[in-house]
């Protein structure tokens, strides 16, 4: 992509959107900044940009941005801000940074969407293709933009790219290798004006592919299933209830691969992570794996050794007998309802609440009536939540996580479980999920 000397604004000074700037003036770009927030909220990126000599603007988007042969858009920015619209009408191209970012990469890209389980299955996408000696690249909404790190990214290596709706919505060239769609449940109804449209967003990662292009899919959920429908790439499915004859499936506790042939390639006990849901992102992972030809020993050692991404059911501590788990990135109700899941015989006590994002709880209501022994309710939604499971178990109010860890650790006896898993997000109380959990953790720690 050629930038030379060409006059491009970015709109949104987050992570990604400071990054991709900086890549763009380094590739000989003339780069104006344009922030909403005023600089006092702002300092960190303010200085930042300083020191890096960045034209930019804060507290508001003038017309400056509108001279600009092209513009690149943060993916925290909402799609109907009155700049945008402008840029519309004048016909100025506004891309997503990844769009932008992957048009320097030299690698193929694997790339992974869907409402639950991307950062954990990009994650270990990328630690099995490390594993394997390939030069890899993960970037993405897992927390490293792709614009800073595109340019170490070598012509035989592989870039791993964790995909949001967010940063899907402004994709026009993007075209992976590999593309997986996990699952589609409802999330972001805060920014989507219905359902469909955030599926049609996550549709858009997978839209360039034709058919030298793989896209793995989870043949089980039905919502994936009529999103896909017309895409181009080679379809390749995955499924714990249905064995098919080119994909991933579960046979007798195993989880069988079968592409070229068929292939074991490893018993789900083995598998280092919990729950039926970690079953459908190995799969994925298996699949992604085998298309780019790393063989099986390797997948097998690392999915043994895989722990998982911290606040993600991760195990902290046993104290007393009773074991803890955080599952702070629960941020919507089908990511606790897989949680609840994960636990079989054990006794749950479960904390939950914090921000409402719109969706209703009683999903819930059967799991927890039979594996939750009680409910410790914080934040927003604690009301919400209660109504929802009326009479389903008890319920326990906390106005802070030291409140909740005490409360919970009162009512537990030796071989429960004391599981954060919210439904909801953060921000009502904490900076965000990983304080929330770090917190969690903290609390767990100073229990004797
Ligand atoms: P994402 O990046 O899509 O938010 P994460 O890997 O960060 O996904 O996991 C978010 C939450 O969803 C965690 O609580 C996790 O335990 C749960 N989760 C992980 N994989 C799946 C899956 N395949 N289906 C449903 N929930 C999942």
């Amino acid at each position: 992509m050629d930038v030379l000397n060409k006059n491009i604004s970015v709109i949104g000074a987050a992570l990604s959107g400071i990054a991709v700037a900086g890549l763009l003036k380094r590739k000989g770009a003339r780069v104006f900044l344009s922030e909403s927030a005023p600089q006092e909220q702002k300092s960190k990126e303010y200085v930042l940009l300083q020191n890096e000599n960045m034209e930019f603007e804060f507290g508001g988007h003038s017309d400056r941005v509108l001279n600009a042969d092209w513009v690149v858009v943060s993916p925290g920015v909402p799609g109907d801000i009155p700049i945008l619209r402008k840029l519309a009408v004048l016909k100025i191209p506004v891309y997503s940074e990844i769009e932008v970012a992957s048009r320097f990469l030299r690698s193929p890209i694997i790339a992974i969407t869907g409402s639950n389980g991307k950062t954990t299955t990009t994650a270990l996408i990328g630690e099995i293709c490390r594993k394997s000696g390939l030069d890899t690249i993960v970037a993405g909404n897992i927390g490293t933009p792709l614009s800073d790190v595109v340019e170490t990214s070598a012509e035989n290596g592989i870039a791993v790219l964790e995909i949001s709706s967010f940063q899907a919505e402004r994709l026009t060239t993007f075209k992976p290798k590999v593309g997986i769609l996990l699952n589609l449940s409802p999330d972001h109804m805060d920014r989507y004006s219905s359902v469909e449209e955030y599926y049609r967003a996550k549709r858009k990662t997978f839209e360039m592919q034709d058919s030298a292009d793989y896209l793995i899919y989870n043949d089980d959920d039905g919502n994936v299933k009529n999103i896909i429908a017309g895409l181009g790439g080679t379809k390749i499915p995955f499924s714990l209830n249905r064995k098919s004859s080119n994909g991933c499936y579960l046979y007798g506790g195993r989880i069988m691969c079968q592409l070229e042939k068929e292939e074991e390639v490893i018993t789900t006990d083995w598998i280092g992570i919990i729950g039926k849901h970690n079953f459908y992102n190995a799969m994925a992972a298996i699949l992604a794996a085998r298309l780019i030809h790393i063989p099986v020993t390797t997948i097998r050692r690392t999915l043994h050794e895989f722990r998982g991404v911290d606040h993600r059911l991760e195990f902290v501590k046993e104290t007393r007998g009773v074991r803890f788990y955080n599952d702070s990135k629960a941020t919507n109700v089908d990511s606790t309802y897989v949680a609840l899941e994960s636990f079989t015989a054990e006794k749950i006590i479960l904390i939950a609440g914090g921000k409402h994002k719109g969706a209703p709880y009683t999903p819930l209501r059967e799991l927890t009536k039979q594996k939750v022994k009680c409910l410790v309710l914080m934040g927003e939604a604690a009301p919400l939540i209660e109504k929802d499971m009326a009479g389903v178990v008890p319920v326990i109010r906390a106005q802070s996580m030291h409140e909740a860890v005490q409360k919970s650790f009162e009512q537990a006896v030796k071989g429960d479980v004391i599981l954060l898993s919210p439904a909801c997000s953060s921000y009502d109380m904490f900076k965000n999920y990983e304080d929330r959990g770090n917190q969690f953790k903290q609390e767990i720690f100073q229990l004797n």
